[in-house]
């Protein structure tokens, strides 16, 4: 809810905002809103590091050469903070959008660690060294990372899919304001198309076992809205009861998988008929925008 109205502030002010925001959290020693979480996979591992009111960084790093790469860093000194903590050697920030409570600590990481290498594809990004575009490609140690375009929420929206070098091996997809567990992002800068595009034609199209790891805690809200959509689907209700019990012990939802999303998420499910008669839509594109406008006036 913050984000949302700071986002429509000049960009200069949203920076003076973020600082604040600190300088209120540290002064009243304010506990974040999940627990730090680590996950270990053959030959990658990501730190989920939780920030702001609900906002998700995630350090990954290459397991074969300790190189790591940090998505997001709002809070750059909770960012050190783990890259310190695990001995890695960071080297690479990778931005989702523009907006401040994703890229509004790139600046003050780059100035606590000049050298770093800043992705992300749009202008508007603080302290961008590198900008990329759909199907850029480059590594974290020997992990390769292919830039996916998602505009949408805004015009220069990237998720970025990271993989092993060897078959068989954990993937992950790290997801922005693109598309979170059970839900999607604002369409802020872009229109249905655009978010059926980049649900429907580029990311359902990832492997299914490819753990999902978004840019918010936003997974509770976004399943009672499937639940609405969809009442007769198990699957949401099985994760409800799933998500409820994460959060009394507020423990993080994400990572969820893409298989995961398409079986419970109505964003990923525009060409299903229950989530098509809901809308009162028969087509993919026109079910994508009456959900999400549904969505954006739903009061759970
Ligand atoms: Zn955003």
């Amino acid at each position: 809810m913050l984000a949302r109205i700071v986002n429509t502030l000049p960009f200069r002010l949203q920076q003076r905002v973020t600082k604040l925001y600190f300088q209120v959290l540290t002064r009243n020693q304010h506990g974040a809103h999940s627990e730090k979480q680590f996950n270990e996979y053959n030959k990658m591992d990501v730190k989920i590091l939780p920030a702001l009111q609900d906002n998700y960084m995630y350090l990954i790093v290459d397991k074969a050469t300790n190189e790591a790469a940090v998505v997001d860093p709002v809070d750059p000194k909770s960012v050190l903070e783990a890259v310190e903590q695990h001995g890695v050697n960071l080297t690479t920030v990778l931005t989702t959008h523009h907006h401040w409570d994703h890229a509004g600590g790139n600046e003050e990481l780059v100035k606590l660690k000049p050298g770093l290498k800043v992705f992300g594809g749009d202008q508007r990004i603080p302290a961008l060294t590198e900008k990329v575009a759909h199907d850029t490609r480059l590594n974290i140690g020997r992990l390769n990372v292919q830039c996916l375009f998602t505009p949408c929420h805004t015009t220069g929206h990237i998720c970025y899919f990271v993989a092993p070098p060897e078959e068989g091996e954990v993937k992950a997809v790290f997801t922005g304001d693109t598309l979170f567990l059970g839900g999607c992002g604002r369409f802020f800068e872009g229109n249905a198309q655009q978010m059926h595009n980049a649900l429907i034609t580029v990311l359902s199209n990832l492997p299914d076992a490819t753990k999902v790891f978004c840019g918010h805690e936003y997974t509770l809200q976004n399943l009672k809205y499937a639940a609405h959509v969809e009442p007769d689907n198990e699957h949401v209700k099985s994760k409800i009861a799933w998500a409820e019990e994460k959060r009394a012990q507020q423990l993080p939802t994400v990572p969820s998988s893409i298989g995961e999303e398409k079986s419970y998420n109505p964003f990923m499910r525009v060409n299903s008929p229950s989530v098509q008669q809901f809308a009162g839509k028969n087509n993919p594109v026109e079910t994508m925008k009456a959900i999400r406008d549904a969505k954006d006036h739903f009061k759970g």
